[in-house]
This record gives C-alpha cells, sequence and structure tokens, in this order.
C-alpha cells in the first residue's frame, strides 16, 4: 500500500479562493497598479492588525530589513550583530545597506539569538542588533534591549516568520525601532508573489522608508536622495487585505496543530524545539534528531515530506564566509539536527497523527535514542 502523502505545506488558495480572486478582480478594473489605494489601506491595517502605528509596504520582507537600516542610515563602515540561524536573506539585508554583518551564536535550546554572544560581539563599529523571532517564536526581547540602550544601538526586528506573534505579550515589529515582514507565498500571511512590510511607532522613520523604496524621490520627479524602486503592487495588497482579517484564526489553527504535535511526539525519538513564549505563531514546526537524515529518509518513504531550516549557519555560507570570524557552535549543532515537519493551517489533525506515527515507528540505525537534551 502506497502510503497517503503529506505534503509540507500546500499554497493553492482554497477557503479563500473566492474572495484573493474579488481582490485581484477589483485592481484590475480599477486599473492603479502601483503605489494606490490598496497599498495605502492595507499599510494602515497591516499596522493596526500588529499594533503599531505605521505601515510601509515594499517589495520583499529583506527590502523591509534594508530599507529599515538606510533611513537609520546605517551603511558603510558600520556593523549589524545578527544570528547565525536564520534565511540568509537577514544577513543579505544588511549587506544590501552597505554594512557588515556580524554573527552572533544561538541560545541552544530556543535557537534565537543569544544575548550573552550579542553582548561579546559589540564593538566600535556596532550600529543595531538584528534579531530574528525564528520559527514564529519570539527572540528573547527581555535580554536584548538592555543590551541595545547599554550600548546606545537600535534594534530592528526581522519578524518575517513571525506575523502576529508576541515577545512577552507585546507584539514584535514594536518592541525594537521597527520591525520586518515578509508577505512571500510560505509565510503566515503570503502574498501571491513577493511583497514585505516595515512597522514602525516612529513616523519619521515610516516617511524616509517611504521615499526610499519610491526611488528616493518627495514629489514626482524630484528624488532627494539615491533611493530604490521596492514598492508593493496594488494587486499583492488587495490579496493581503483579504487574508489579513482571517491570519488570526489561521494562527490559532496553527498553534493548535503544534499543540497536537508536541502531545503526540511526546515518546518519539525526537525533540521538539521549546516554546518559551505563549506568543508563538508556529510559522514552522521543528524537531531535532542527531540521526536527521535517516529520519528524513524515513519520513519521506511514509510520503511525509520535510524541510530542513536551516542547514548551514549563516558565516558558513559562501557568501559571508569572509564577513566574521564568529565560531557559532550551537547553530552548527542545530543546523545538523532540525527538521521542519508539515505545518500549515490547511493540515487536518488525522495529518498530524499520521506524522507522528511515522515519526514514533522510526528506528535510528545506529541504535542511538536521538534525543537531545
Ligand atoms: C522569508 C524571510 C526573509 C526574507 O523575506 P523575503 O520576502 O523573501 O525577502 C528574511 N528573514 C527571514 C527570517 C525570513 O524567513
Amino acid at each position: 500500500m502506497t502510503p497517503r502523502r503529506i505534503p509540507f505545506l500546500s499554497l493553492v488558495p482554497v477557503e479563500d479562493r473566492d474572495a484573493v480572486n474579488a481582490a485581484i478582480d477589483r485592481v484590475v478594473s480599477r486599473g492603479w497598479f502601483v503605489l494606490g489605494p490598496e497599498v495605502e489601506a492595507f499599510e494602515s491595517e497591516l499596522a493596526a492588525a500588529m499594533g503599531a502605528a505605521h505601515g510601509v509596504g515594499v517589495g520583499s520582507g529583506t527590502d523591509a530589513l534594508s530599507l529599515i537600516l538606510r533611513a537609520l542610515d546605517i551603511g558603510p563602515g558600520d556593523e549589524v550583530i545578527t544570528t547565525a540561524l536564520s534565511a540568509a536573506y537577514t544577513a543579505l539585508a544588511i549587506v544590501m545597506a552597505g554594512a557588515r554583518p556580524v554573527f552572533a551564536d544561538v541560545d541552544p535550546a530556543r535557537l534565537t539569538i543569544d544575548p550573552a554572544s550579542v553582548e561579546h560581539a559589540v564593538g566600535p563599529r556596532t550600529r543595531a542588533i538584528l534579531p530574528v523571532h525564528l520559527y514564529g517564536q519570539a527572540a528573547d526581547m527581555a535580554a536584548i534591549q538592555p543590551i541595545a540602550d547599554r550600548h546606545h544601538l537600535a534594534v530592528i526586528e526581522d519578524c518575517c516568520q513571525a506575523h502576529l506573534a508576541t515577545a512577552d505579550g507585546r507584539p514584535v515589529g514594536t518592541i525594537g525601532v521597527a520591525g520586518a515582514f515578509s508577505f512571500y507565498p510560505t509565510k503566515n500571511l503570503g502574498a501571491l508573489g513577493d511583497g514585505g512590510a516595515v512597522v514602525t511607532n516612529d513616523p519619521a522613520l515610516a516617511d524616509r522608508i517611504k521615499r526610499l523604496r519610491n526611488g528616493g524621490q518627495t514629489d514626482r520627479y524630484r528624488h532627494v536622495e539615491a533611493g530604490v524602486n521596492s514598492r508593493l503592487d496594488e494587486i499583492q495588497a488587495a490579496i493581503l487585505r483579504s487574508r489579513l482579517p482571517r491570519l488570526p484564526a489561521w494562527t490559532d489553527r496553527r498553534r493548535r496543530l503544534a499543540a497536537a504535535y508536541r502531545a503526540r511526539l511526546a515518546d518519539a525519538p525526537v525533540h521538539a524545539i521549546p516554546e518559551r513564549d505563549s506568543g508563538h505563531v508556529y510559522h514552522l514546526f521543528v524537531v531535532r534528531s542527531d540521526a536527521r537524515s535517516d529520519l528524513q529518509a524515513h519520513l519521506a518513504a511514509s510520503g511525509i515530506e520535510t524541510l530542513i531550516h536551516y542547514p548551514v549557519p549563516v558565516p558558513q555560507q559562501p557568501a559571508f564566509r569572509t564577513a566574521s570570524p564568529a565560531d557559532c557552535p550551537a547553530a552548527a549543532r542545530a543546523c545538523s539536527e532540525v527538521i521542519s515537519l508539515p505545518l500549515h493551517p490547511a493540515m487536518s489533525t488525522d495529518d498530524v497523527n499520521d506524522v507522528a506515527a511515522a515519526l514514533l515507528a522510526f528506528r535510528p540505525a545506529t541504535g542511538r535514542t536521538a534525543c537531545v537534551r
């Protein structure tokens, strides 16, 4: 019998298909495709949903990060401390702004940036700390913000995996000076293409980013600085407006599926990343195994698709190898052990049960228990 296939996620709109099509139709009929009423409305609706005063739509999450840095005049000659465990785009955004990424190691359990390692990485050129709310769980902001205050550094939050997440009850993106969101299709709030946004409580910063995203123009054909072309499309903004009201329910669903995984996997030969903050929004459900490649092959044979977030610490990527000599043992170990299980709002509890059953049936070839900590 061929097992039922459980995909990692599914991006075809189902429950919101009519709403998405109506949003697209509205924009097509209006004939206004760049920086129009949909983007303007989405910016205020997003800001309200995320508990921030201002929202600015941009072309991607990477651009959102890079434009925050540029708007803070962080660039050539400056250093920005970020985590060794993230999508490489976090560090690429720092390079795009002209600054140099300096990598801190991660907390060995929670896998977000380790505040002690951040403190150690601060130097005379450091201008900002860029924590990532990894897998949907907030970084340890209560420990990071005092370090930033002590050294007069800006905190810029990478919220690309953390739509609606909170840190000790505070919405992510509003704790530091600004937060960057991505609407890449696989994110908790996804467009049907690329998109991103900045949220901030600082009106001057929001205005500067609005100028930078639009070529540095103040008025039409008056470029006061060399900005970029990084605008959120009207069609994507309209789609995101149709989806934003559903995000709380989708987030609840992710949390329930994650709780079901935790309950079912208590005796499995894997170790789930601990939930240190109940504001976790479960962009990913990640477990660790010291027999990861065998486990991934076993799950694939059972029809279960998994992914690795991430196989290599960012400082060990060829693109960054010279960026920092920092050695990040906790990130390196995580990269050899983590495996992301299927999790998306359209998934059923039966799917979770089947994934858990396959995990419980896994016997590491070497007989190791595969449990870490
Ligand atoms: C997706 C992601 C990004 C980049 O967002 P894009 O919209 O793809 O540019 C940056 N950081 C993290 C943590 C991400 O998950």
